[in-house]
């Protein structure tokens, strides 16, 4: 595995691949979510690139930029093992500079969710999305649903912006008693860790409840409400894969998300239904 932290050095590199490329971004401290978006780059193409990059631009003032978790060793180890043709560790001065011109901004559908408590979040990771994109050139890119709305608007972006890569969405990992993985997980303490397996249970039920054929939006809702119980929510929504506010469900095209601060942790969960 080759591993590059200077942007135009890489570029130059991968432009000799006549390969397919398959492209993971990620920010660090690797899980078995990153490793399955990776299995996934590792079946489709025959090159695979990983960047870990923690983007500050995407940190809002007071978020934990500073203190998000970082291992690059066992990071390192996890990729080599993966089958990693190369590794992207750049610094922030390697894809930033102090006076840029590059500000991408989402359409409204960045600014609800994620991006009423995070305003700027998106344009953060649109910003170093498009960026990467341009030093990879990837022909397919790999990103988690669990960041729904993150990949809802990458994949506009891609679409909008006339980009050839291939955006692929690929499915929550989650661990055996249901939290999905994060890499914010390390935050939690023990009682918090059972208390955020509420979300899931939250999710399921309300998949539960859909089977049984109950479409109306409002109830479900009020039933996962109930099981989030004493938690802090920050949203729960039901929207159709446009990311559109519905009022009742259409199987094969809806997503549930919620967003629930459990101790000093925000965490992101849905279900695509
Ligand atoms: P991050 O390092 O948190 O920025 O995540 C990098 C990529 O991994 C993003 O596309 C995430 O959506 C994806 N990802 C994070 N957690 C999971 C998970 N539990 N299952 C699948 N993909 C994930």
């Amino acid at each position: 595995m080759k591993i590059f932290s200077d942007a135009l050095e890489l570029k130059t590199y991968l432009k000799a691949i006549t390969k397919s490329i398959g492209f993971v971004p990620t920010m660090g401290a690797l899980h078995d979510g990153h490793l399955s978006l990776i299995k996934a780059a590792k079946k489709e193409c025959e090159f695979v690139v990983v960047s870990i990059f923690v983007n500050p631009t995407q940190f809002l003032e007071g978020e934990d930029l500073q203190k998000y978790p970082s291992n690059n060793e066992a990071d390192k180890r996890v990729c080599t093992y993966a089958g990693v043709d190369v590794l992207f560790l750049p610094k922030a001065e390697d894809i930033y500079e102090s006076d840029e011109i590059t500000l991408i901004a989402p359409p409204i559908r960045g600014y609800v969710l994620e991006g009423a408590t995070r305003p700027g979040h998106f344009n953060g990771v649109l910003t170093v999305v498009n960026k990467l994109f341009n030093i990879v050139n990837p022909d397919y890119a790999y990103f988690g649903k669990k960041d729904a709305q993150q990949l809802h608007l990458i994949a506009l972006m891609v679409k909008q912006l006339f980009m050839s890569v291939k955006i692929v969405p690929i499915d929550t990992v989650r661990e055996i008693d249901g939290l999905a993985l994060s890499s914010r997980n390390i935050y939690l303490s023990k009682e918090e860790h059972k208390e955020a397996l509420k979300i899931s249970r939250s999710l399921y039920e309300a998949s539960n409840m859909l089977r049984s054929g109950e479409l109306e939006v409002q109830k479900i809702k009020e039933v996962m409400k109930k099981i989030l119980e004493p938690l802090e929510i920050g949203y729960i929504e039901i929207l159709n894969y446009e990311f559109e506010v519905i009022d009742e469900i259409e199987i094969g095209n809806t997503i549930i998300l919620v967003e629930v601060i459990v101790g000093k942790t925000r965490l992101l969960d849905n279900i695509w239904l």
